[in-house]
């Protein structure tokens, strides 16, 4: 008997605003708890909410993006229930009437075929507060509300995802979407974005789903794959034992690697949905989606397509380049006015990359800037230094800072050219290595390699090596 995964996703993405969704407070993470808050965002009695027009701007963008229907008439609604971390004992949801409805993502299979994965909606909602449990066993725990009313989008996808890796490629695009068009930043550790994943089992051939289990709260796309793995080994098996499964909600234990019930459908909430009074329906005018969709940003799709065209690369370097829209910047703006961005492109590719690895930073911390790099291209393009030389030079300008040409400056790194001083040089190793050179003359062609070597080893990679083949070649041949 073989089994067929069915695999639904819902994510909560935070928009990237200054303020509240309904207040003026202060986004900003990490600041002392409690300290941006107000009447509204603590759901004190009498306390009006307003919606914040950019929270609407982003909310509209991404549902372009993501390919969605705006609606027109949207509606915010009461979704009530009481937790510690949610003041008001209702979040402010969309039901009903949701901003976004139905729109799709593509992705690549594991095949290799394009597939489209159906969104069912993507609505805007307000976050709830933090609860900090403290790490003394019964200690107390503690709430911070400084990220209640901060906006989210919370996208919902129809159950078109098939595998764990459908879901990671998923994830990924739907995050390169959102990063692109500068809604959200989308920093996991952050909790900017978070994702519940939906999983069922059934029979192949079988037309009804089976039963889905819910594996809440997980805020890493290499996580959600293996609590996918897990879920489909142990669904399968349960199945194949002839046991049932019934609906839960699961959490991911990262220690375990497993999912470990947290509750069954029968302690299910019961929201009690109703429009919110305090707020007015959402009427779009054409003219305003109108508006956002002229400034849209172009797309991670586009933009692969365009650099493989315009700048020749491979779909593969394409693909890596504009995996984050920061580095896609970077190597545009460092190979403006430059006559061959491949190059670049390989020098991003190895070198940069190698420093963000190491130093375990982002491209727009990288002390590098495009046009800094662009100047030690010129300097390797005019001659003024070899390739070698320009990655001890770049090196030098990750960890200080300096200009390229000033580095060469002030180490004296500027490659060698004059023939009377590489000549020197040459006859030197000539002299020291007679019998290199007679087993090259006696037809040891890889001799020469060493003779090459042995100039640059003394000029310290400083002698043009065009040179240094040219005038040894002439002498060992005479
Ligand atoms: P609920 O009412 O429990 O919230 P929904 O129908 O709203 O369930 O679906 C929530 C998410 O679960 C959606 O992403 C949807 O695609 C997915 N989903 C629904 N049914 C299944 C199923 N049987 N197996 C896997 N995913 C499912
Ligand atoms: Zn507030
Ligand atoms: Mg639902």
């Amino acid at each position: 008997m073989n089994y067929e995964t069915i695999i639904g996703l819902e994510i909560h993405v935070q928009l990237n605003t200054r303020s509240k969704t309904f207040c003026s407070c202060s986004t900003r993470y990490g600041e002392r708890p409690n300290s941006h808050t107000c009447p509204v965002c603590l759901g004190l009695p009498g306390a009006l909410p307003v919606l914040n027009e950019e929270v609407l701007r982003k909310g509209v963008t991404a549902g372009i993006a993501l390919g969605c229907d705006i609606a027109e008439n949207s509606v915010f609604a009461w979704k009530n229930y009481f937790y510690p971390d949610l003041p008001k004992a209702y979040q402010i949801s969309q039901f009903e009437f949701p901003l976004n409805k139905n729109g799709y993502v593509l992705i690549e299979d594991e095949n290799g075929r394009e597939k489209k994965i159906d969104l069912t909606r993507a609505h805007l909602e307000e976050d709830a507060g933090k609860l900090i449990h403290d790490e003394v066993p019964k200690g107390p725990s503690k709430v911070d509300y400084n990220r209640c009313g901060v906006p989210l989008l919370e996208i919902v996808t129809e159950p078109d995802i098939r595998t764990p890796e459908e879901a990671y490629r998923f994830l990924s695009a739907v995050k390169e979407i959102l990063q692109y068009t500068g809604v959200s930043e989308c920093n996991m550790e952050k909790g900017e974005l978070r994702v519940d994943v939906n999983i069922s089992i059934r029979q192949e051939g079988e037309e009804r789903f089976g039963v889905k289990q819910e594996i809440k709260n997980m805020n890493s796309f290499a996580n959600v794959k293996r609590a996918l793995e897990y879920e489909i080994k142990r669904q399968t098996k349960i199945l194949r034992s002839g046991g049932v499964l019934s609906q839960e909600t699961r959490l991911f234990n990262t220690n375990k690697n497993a999912t470990v019930s947290m509750r069954a459908k029968e302690e299910a909430h019961d929201y009690r949905y109703f429009p919110d009074p305090d707020l007015v329906p959402v009427v779009i005018k054409s003219d305003f989606i109108d508006e956002i969709r002229q400034k849209l940003p172009e797309l991670p799709e586009a933009r692969r397509a365009r650099f493989i065209a315009r700048y020749g690369l491979t779909a593969y370097d394409s693909e890596i380049l504009c995996s984050s829209y920061r580095i896609a910047n970077y190597f545009e703006e460092a190979c403006e006015n430059f006559s061959n961005p491949k190059k670049i492109a390989n020098w991003i590719l190895s070198e940069v990359m190698r420093v963000l690895k190491e130093e375990k930073i982002e491209i727009d911390q990288c002390k590098v800037t495009p046009q800094m790099l662009r100047e030690l291209f010129d300097l390797m393009e005019g001659g003024t230094i070899s390739g070698k030389i320009a990655k001890e030079v770049f090196d030098n300008m990750v960890s200080t800072g300096k200009s390229a040409a000033l580095i060469v400056e002030e180490k004296g790194l500027r490659q060698v050219s004059d023939r009377g001083e590489i000549d020197i040089v040459v006859n030197d190793v000539l002299i020291e290595n007679e019998k290199v050179v007679s087993d090259y003359r006696a037809g040891k062609k890889s001799a020469f390699g060493y003779l090459v070597g042995q100039v640059m080893k003394k000029t310290e990679g400083k002698a043009n090596p065009k040179l240094v083949n040219e005038m040894l070649k002439e002498k060992i041949e005479k």
